[in-house]
Parts: C-alpha cells; sequence; structure tokens
C-alpha cells in the first residue's frame, strides 16, 4: 500500500496509470478500502465513501498543540489556550482531526490486528511532523501498559514509530518510557482528573537515561486527546535530560468548538 494514496480519491491514481502495473497483484489479493474493507481500483485507494470522512489538519496550526487556528500562517501562532498554559511539550503535530474515517482506521490498527495500517499511517504523520523529524534525533513511542500489551498483542505506538523511523531514518527507543502503573480510562475524566492520574505514571528506563540526556524526541502516539498522556511522558524524559520533546499523532481530538466528525 502506497501512503501517499490514502489522500488521493481513487481517479487520480487511475490518471496517473499505475492502475495496469498493479493489476497483476490485485488479481492475487482483490483491493480493498483500508478503512471499510469495499473494494476498490488498486491497493492503497480509499473509497469514495470513505476518503470525504477524512478531516486532514492543514495549516495555519498553533505551533504549541497542533490544533488550527484562525490567522496568518507566520509568526508561528499560538492558540489562546496554549497562550494562557504552554503544554510540558514542545510542539504537536497530527494528520487528522480524530473522528470519522480517521477514527475508523485508528481503531482498525488498535483492536483489528491490522498492524498493516501502521505503514500509510507513518508514511502521513511522517509527512505532517516534517518540520519535527528535521530537528529530531530519537523517536519515542507511548508505552502501553503491560497488562493491556498482553491483551493486545502489540502497542500501535510502537508500530506507528517504526513505520515513521524507516521513512525519516531516525532512530527509535521503543522501550525507552515504561508505565509505572495502569492509569485509567482517560476520557471519562476532567482534564484535572486526567493530570492528577498521570503525575508520576511514566519512568525513562535508566539503560536509556544515556541516550535521551540533551537529546530532541518526538513522541509517537495514535490519537492526541487532551495531551495529558503525551505532557506526562514528555515530563518523564524532559526530567532524564531531554533537549526537547515534540508530538507526533496519526489524529488529534478536534475542539471542543469544530463541527463533530
Ligand atoms: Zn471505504
Ligand atoms: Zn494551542
Amino acid at each position: 500500500m502506497r501512503a501517499d494514496d490514502l489522500l488521493r480519491p481513487a481517479h487520480a491514481l487511475a490518471q496517473r496509470g499505475v492502475r495496469l502495473a498493479r493489476l497483476a497483484l490485485d488479481a492475487l489479493v482483490p483491493p480493498t478500502c483500508p478503512v471499510c474493507d469495499t473494494p476498490v481500483e488498486a491497493a492503497g485507494l480509499i473509497c469514495y465513501a470513505c476518503f470525504p470522512r477524512f478531516r486532514p489538519i492543514a495549516p495555519p496550526v498553533c505551533d504549541a498543540c497542533g490544533l488550527p487556528v484562525r490567522g496568518e500562517d507566520t509568526p508561528p501562532p499560538i492558540c489562546p489556550a496554549c497562550a494562557s498554559r504552554r503544554p510540558l511539550f514542545g510542539r504537536a503535530r497530527a494528520v487528522w482531526l480524530y473522528g470519522g474515517a480517521a477514527k475508523d482506521v485508528i481503531l482498525r490498527l488498535k483492536y483489528a490486528d491490522r498492524e498493516d495500517l501502521a505503514v500509510p499511517l507513518g508514511w502521513l504523520m511522517a509527512r505532517a511532523g516534517a518540520d519535527l523529524l528535521r530537528e529530531a534525533d530519537l523517536l519515542v513511542p507511548v508505552p502501553l501498559h503491560l497488562r493491556r500489551l498482553v491483551a493486545r498483542r502489540y502497542n500501535q505506538a510502537a508500530l506507528l514509530a517504526r513505520a515513521i523511523s524507516r521513512v525519516s531514518r531516525i532512530p527509535v527507543a521503543v522501550d525507552a518510557l515504561r508505565r509505572t502503573r495502569a492509569t485509567p480510562a482517560l476520557a471519562e475524566l476532567s482534564r484535572e482528573e486526567r493530570e492528577a492520574s498521570l503525575i508520576g505514571a511514566f519512568a525513562v528506563r535508566p539503560r536509556w537515561r544515556g541516550r535521551i540526556s540533551g537529546r530532541r524526541i518526538v513522541l509517537i502516539d495514535d490519537v492526541l486527546t487532551s495531551g495529558a498522556t503525551a505532557e506526562a511522558c514528555a515530563e518523564a524524559l524532559l526530567a532524564a535530560g531531554a533537549a526537547a520533546v515534540d508530538v507526533l499523532a496519526a489524529a488529534r481530538t478536534p475542539p471542543p468548538s469544530a463541527d463533530a466528525a
């Protein structure tokens, strides 16, 4: 699957003549839409129903939290929420607003044994986070708690980090962070409760400290929600001496004012 195709409607690629080259493979493995499994013309294409259900994040975005803002792109804008309280991480970027087809594809990666989807998602994330990756020394995925890792078999953030590493050639420290304890499901908590539940919830493994110290880290996650988890991870990495921590996610929860997906 070609990641660039995820942002392109089916007819665009057909026009580029890629279709013929894929006919042989497609005859063996009939291609389907990665979001809904509807048959499509060639591997990597999004079907016509799913394509408009993605909401890509386009500039200008808040330089800190990465949410879309009104106005000019330069100088880098800061949204009112970040102006009153800057997150512990430096900058966050994501490919899409969470919801619609972005939610569907991320849930498939997480729960439906669709590990293959990490590859195109990694490509798109590398593109959305190009500014961050240009300055980065190391990628670190947000860890799953061991109990969830056993239940789910793989950590989707680690899969995404490996995929981004292959594109960007920035090394990945898959197990640099660990969860010190299980944290409650954050979705039902208020911002204050989330922050309280996450204090000290992550730590840098001692053997990674030497490679974290002085380095610019890009933290990788599938979805950035309130940013509380990313901030707790950033806190642990900064405490271990990281020079900077930025965040790159496949999707981020839209602000309350944005239209529901
Ligand atoms: Zn579809
Ligand atoms: Zn912001």
